[in-house]
Formats: structure tokens, sequence, C-alpha cells
């Protein structure tokens, strides 16, 4: 680790990316401040598939050997496809490289487990960011009336974020498909092997892969319904509305459902950025940007929205850390600096998340689609531009 650099950064959400960003600041001896409006680390949604190019971001920050220990190595796929009127059809399929499902309490217990204490402030709501008049600085209005001045803010803060919106992105928009996601405990062992099996029919996909021999991570995908706002506020509701949608399906996965651990459920409508947003979109306003979901929120249907979070954060640091060593102690330039950082780490960052975003933006929209030619459009282009099914997970955001 480099000697300490004085710098009041403020990083807002303590999720996936505002932990990793943190960290990878941490690595090259920047301080950082994290603040979260939940009162502890916040595992929402169970757990997430991380793959090779996940785990070389990990690396980077120095917690991909502990996180290999809780998450076993997947070997391979299995697509079943059911229909009413014909016999189960099982299309195997490879998987990149390194395929692992972490739990997220593992994942971010791991990344704040190594942060200097006092670098979370939970229970911390930031409602509002100006730029301060006098300063030229963000000015920070936090939940309970309190103000906070800050040198420069990273907004980690999600799909709603309020920093997107301060650097100039428009809302996110909504996939007309809901995710419900869940773990499922077996104290002597589960049978679902290391596969990575994918079941699906009509609009609902049900995907099951292991964390470890004793617990299994599980995904619904399925079109939203006006139901859906109340049931997502309500684990049995969701826990039962996830077994209708599953009539027809295999009874091992049927019971997966009806044994899992109730507190780990969740159910969510799925947002993206639309891409002409983010073409268009420097993200940064003066010493403020965004990274994570609030940069470039994607559907999970490659399963790369965290590990590219990761990967922002680990560019970030980088990026930052290159400036912030220059800083001559006489001559203050830090608000350059950091902009010229942060226009490098968005530089570096933008092609990538292009591709990502437009890669989910199609594969939401052919399961959204009920046309038959558009679906068909959807497929030709996707053959065209992603042939390569590992492209994404070979990418590697180089050293912090
Ligand atoms: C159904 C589903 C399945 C997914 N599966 C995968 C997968 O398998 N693999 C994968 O890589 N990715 C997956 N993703 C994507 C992944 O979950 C996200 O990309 C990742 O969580 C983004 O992390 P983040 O830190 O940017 O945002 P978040 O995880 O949303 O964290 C934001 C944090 O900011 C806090 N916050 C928000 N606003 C404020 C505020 N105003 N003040 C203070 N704190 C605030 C929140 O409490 C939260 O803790 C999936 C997403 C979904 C919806």
């Amino acid at each position: 680790m480099e000697s300490g650099v004085e710098m009041e950064i403020v990083i807002i959400g303590g999720g996936i990316c505002g932990l990793a960003t943190a960290l990878a600041l941490h690595r090259k001896g920047i301080r950082s401040l994290v603040l979260e409006k939940s009162e502890t680390l916040r595992p929402t949604g169970a757990a997430l598939i991380v793959l090779t190019n996940g785990w070389c971001a990990l690396d980077q920050l120095g917690v991909g050997t502990t996180l290999r220990r809780t998450a076993i190595q997947i070997e391979r796929g299995k697509l079943v496809l059911l229909s009413e009127n014909d016999e189960p059809k099982e299309i195997p399929f490879g998987v990149c490289e390194e395929f692992r499902c972490v739990r997220r309490r593992d994942l971010l217990e791991a990344m704040a487990d190594c942060l200097p204490v006092g670098t979370i402030r939970f229970g911390c709501q930031v409602v509002s960011v100006e730029i301060d008049s006098k300063t030229l600085n963000p000015l920070l209005q936090l939940s309970d009336g309190s103000t906070l001045h800050a040198k420069v803010v990273i907004g980690c803060d999600g799909v709603n974020s309020i920093v997107a919106n301060m650097v100039g992105l428009k809302s996110t928009k909504r996939f007309s498909t809901c995710a419900t996601r869940g773990l499922t405990n077996y104290p002597n062992g589960h049978e679902f092997g290391r596969d990575f099996v994918m079941i699906s029919k009509d609009k609902v996909q049900v995907g099951i892969i292991a964390v470890n021999d004793q617990l299994v991570y599980w995904f619904i995908t399925r079109l939203w319904t006006s139901r859906d706002s109340k049931v997502s506020r309500d684990s049995t509701l969701i826990r039962q509305s996830a077994m209708e949608s599953m009539k027809g399906f295999p009874i091992d996965a049927i019971e997966m459902i009806s044994k899992c651990e109730l507190n780990s459920l969740h159910l969510a409508d799925l947002r993206y950025r639309p891409l002409w947003d983010l073409v268009l979109s420097n993200f940064r306003k003066g010493t403020m940007t965004v990274a994570g979901d609030a940069m470039h929120a994607t559907g999970p249907f490659l399963a790369q929205g965290g590990s590219a979070s990761i990967e922002d954060a680990v560019v970030l640091g980088r990026c930052l850390a290159q400036k912030i060593m220059k800083i001559d102690k006489n001559v203050v330039r830090v608000e350059t600096l950091v902009k010229e950082a942060f226009d490098n780490y968005v530089k570096e960052r933008k092609m990538r998340i292009l591709w990502l975003s437009l890669h989910t933006y199609l594969i939401g929209k052919k399961l959204d689609t009920k046309s038959f030619i558009v679906n068909s459009i959807i497929i030709s282009i996707m053959a065209i531009l992603f042939k390569d099914p590992d492209v994404h997970c070979r990418y590697d955001c180089g050293e912090l």
C-alpha cells in the first residue's frame, strides 16, 4: 500500500460498487468515507454469479482468494426446455473459465472487513447533492437534516441514483420482466452438483446454481404483473407467487422454492439505462462521478452488472491514484487532477459498458416481445454482434 493521501472523498452507497471503490482507494492509500442508508450491510438479492472477469477484478482488490473458499466452481451448463405437448429437451452448454456463485453477504463482508474502521457510515441517507456556490465543491444534504461538504463525490447509489441525475443522466427504464431470487439450504447436501441449470417454459425462466455443497441460489424471471408491487413487500407472498409461476416445472425445482430461506427472498422489476443516455453522457460534473448501477444499470441476463461494478472500482481507483500521486503539496490543483482522473476513468469504461448494455438490452427486449418479427431481428443482431458467448467474461480490467 502506498503512503496515506488526505482527500475528502465521499462515496454514496455501500453496496457492491461503493465498498469495492472504497477498497480500491484504500489499497492505493487513499482515504474515503462511504455513506450507506441501511443500518447494516445490505445483501439484497441473495447471491450473484461472478464470472472470470469479475474474479480478475476481485483479485485486484485482494479479496478473490477469500471469496473462492466460499463458492464452488461451476463446471457446465444445461438448458432444459419445457413445453405442454412435447418431452423436455436438454441442451448442454459450456460455461466460462471461472464461474462461481457468491452469497452477496460474503462478498460485502469480505470487502468491508478489509476497510479501515470508520470508513462506512451506516444509517446515513443522502437526500440531495448540490454544488456549493462558495466553494464550488459538492454539498450533501443528509436525511437527519445535517449537511456534509466533500471535495469529491462518487455516486455508487444504484439504479435510482441521485448522483446520476446530478451528472446529467436520465432516470432508468423498466423491462417488462421481473426477477425473484432466493437461497435454499440443504443441510444433508443437494443434488444439483456443479451444473448451472436453466429451465425455460413459455415466458418463465428458472436458474439454479450451487453456492456450495449445501446451499443453492436460484432465480426466476417472468413478466411483471400489477400485483407485484404488493407481492414484493412480503416474503411469504413472494414465495407463493414464485410457486405459482412454476406450474409444470420439475418437482425438485418446485420443492427448492417451497423450502427456501424466507429472509433471502427478493422480487424486483428489472431496470436499465437507455443506450443513448450512456453514449451521450460524460458521467461527470465537476468532481462528481458515478459507478456501478448508478452509471450503467443493465438487466441481469448476462450476470455481469456486479462484476462490471467491481471493474469500475478498480479502474476508478487506478485513475485517481495515478493523478493524486502527482499532487504538488504547494500548488493546490486537487480539483483539476480529480476531474482529469474521472475523465480517464470514463474514457476507459465507456466502450465496455456500452457493449454490456447493448447485449443485455437485446436479451431483455427479446424476453419482453411477443412479436415473432422483433424476436427474429433481435436473434439476428445478436448472432452477428455477440457470436462469442465468452466475450464479456474474457475482459480484463487491468492492475489496480
Ligand atoms: C435479479 C438480478 C440478478 C442479478 N444477478 C447478477 C449476477 O448474477 N451477477 C452480477 O454480476 N450481477 C448481477 N446483478 C446486478 C448486480 O446486482 C448489480 O449490478 C450490483 O448490485 C450493482 O451494485 P451497486 O453497488 O452499483 O448498486 P446496489 O447494489 O444497488 O447498491 C447501492 C447501495 O447504495 C445505497 N444507497 C442508495 N441510495 C442511497 C442514498 N441516497 N444514500 C445512501 N445510500 C444509498 C443502497 O442502500 C445500496 O446499499 C443482478 C441484478 C438483478 C436485479
